[in-house]
């Protein structure tokens, strides 16, 4: 069994593209272009070019010894957090407009609910001089102030979507509405590995860049290029499917996913996908979401705003359903204290996404030898004021 996309979008029984007529245009473009485009060396080559001098990797594989002491086991931190703009979210980003450039858009729109992907979209549309249109929760402009001023500092427009329960969902519907009336001149950048075909491959393969340095570092460092486990938090699952991805088709290398459970799976504020999820589509993919008896979307919840969605893309859906994935789903409560021992053992002050996927020792038991490497998906400097009200500092 092969845990990729097929050439019509599916891992498993999930995936494909579930889009209004309309959309089709736009989609077919972009899922007859995306492979020929990336394998250009033209493309690969700026694409790599920008990877090390604007973004600034390779990143670094770093081993947390003290981490390590207190587990006993030997921990391995991939440092995405040190990536330009704090966050895996920019590798998508930069493929995503050399792609456009190469499709002759000159207009980019994007969705985005906390605002970390509105900024990475915005920060590569000041790169390329292209125009940037984001669209945003009418609720989440007034929640996220920081990153609102960040976009408009790089020059992008953003938009407020003010129907429904104006928050992310409303906002895609906006973006997705704007792509239908603009199929000529623009490029829609989507952040995670969600969406209809090609999408989830083509951010999958942008981000596969984690696992492939993954490999050479530890490699260097271990004698080895496989770990026993790797281990990423999953909002939509973008950086989970990058740290995954060389290894997805490694039966001996453990891929360990870690979801929010909010306050706790059983209390209605949740994001535990698995736990919590049924087959249905979101956002053009079949896939596992959150959803009532008669199908509407449940409003997810986490403290960690990159992993409060009510789903999961694709490709962890199939990695759960077929347990090729161990699927470990975490409190608020723990994520918070995990955040905390990370900054106080290593100097390292994590996302909040990040801090779940380190509250997981007290659920899985490594041996001394293996080798675990985390994905440090993010820094924690966006979500200080958390900390700072959670902890009273
Ligand atoms: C957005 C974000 C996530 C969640 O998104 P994925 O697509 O699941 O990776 C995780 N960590 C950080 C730091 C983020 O900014």
């Amino acid at each position: 069994m092969s845990y990729h996309a097929n050439e019509k979008g599916y891992y498993g029984e999930f995936g494909g593209a579930f889009i209004p007529e309309m959309l089709y245009p736009n989609c077919e473009e972009l899922r007859q272009n995306y492979l020929k485009i990336m394998a250009e060396p033209s493309f690969t080559e700026e694409f790599h070019q920008l990877l090390k001098d604007y973004v600034g990797r390779p990143t670094p594989l770093y081993f947390a010894e003290r981490l390590s002491e207190k587990y006993q086991t030997k921990i391995y931190l991939k440092r995405e957090d040190l990536c330009h703009t704090g966050a895996h979210k920019v590798n998508n980003t930069i493929g995503q407009i050399l792609m456009a450039k190469k499709l002759g858009k000159n207009r980019i729109i994007a969705e985005t609910g906390a605002g970390q992907h509105g900024v990475a979209t915005a920060t590569v549309c000041a790169l390329m001089g292209i125009e940037c249109v984001v669209y945003m929760g009418e609720i989440d402009i007034a929640r996220q102030a920081p990153n609102v001023a960040r976009m408009k500092m790089l020059g992008a427009e953003v938009r407020a979507a003010k129907s429904g329960s104006r928050t992310l969902k409303d906002a895609t519907n906006e973006a997705i509405r704007d792509w239908i009336n603009n199929p000529v001149d623009t490029h829609y950048i989507i952040g995670s590995v969600v969406g209809p075909h090609p999408y989830p491959d083509m951010v999958a393969r942008f981000q596969s860049v984690i696992s492939e340095e993954i490999k050479w570092q530890l490699k260097e460092k271990e004698g080895r290029e496989n770990p026993d486990y790797v281990v990423a938090c999953v909002g939509g699952g973008s950086n989970a499917a990058g740290a995954y991805f060389h290894y997805l088709d490694e039966p001996k290398v453990g891929i360990i996913a870690v979801e929010a459970a909010g306050k706790g799976i059983d209390t209605g504020e949740s994001a535990a996908t698995s736990a919590l999820g049924k087959v249905g589509i979101i956002h053009g993919s079949k896939t596992l979401l959150m959803q009532t008896q008669d199908g509407q979307i449940t409003e997810p919840y986490s403290i960690s705003a990159g992993l409060d969605y009510p789903g999961v893309g694709p490709m962890h859906a199939h990695l759960f359903r077929s347990g090729r994935g161990e699927f470990i789903s975490i409190t608020d409560d723990e994520a918070m204290t995990a955040g905390l021992e990370v900054s106080q053992l290593e100097g390292i002050i994590p996302a909040i996404e990040t801090s779940h996927a380190f509250a997981i020792f007290d659920y899985k038991k490594f041996e001394k030898e293996d080798v675990v490497v985390i994905n440090l998906s993010g820094r924690g400097d966006k979500d200080l004021q958390t900390y700072i009200d959670y902890f009273k500092l």
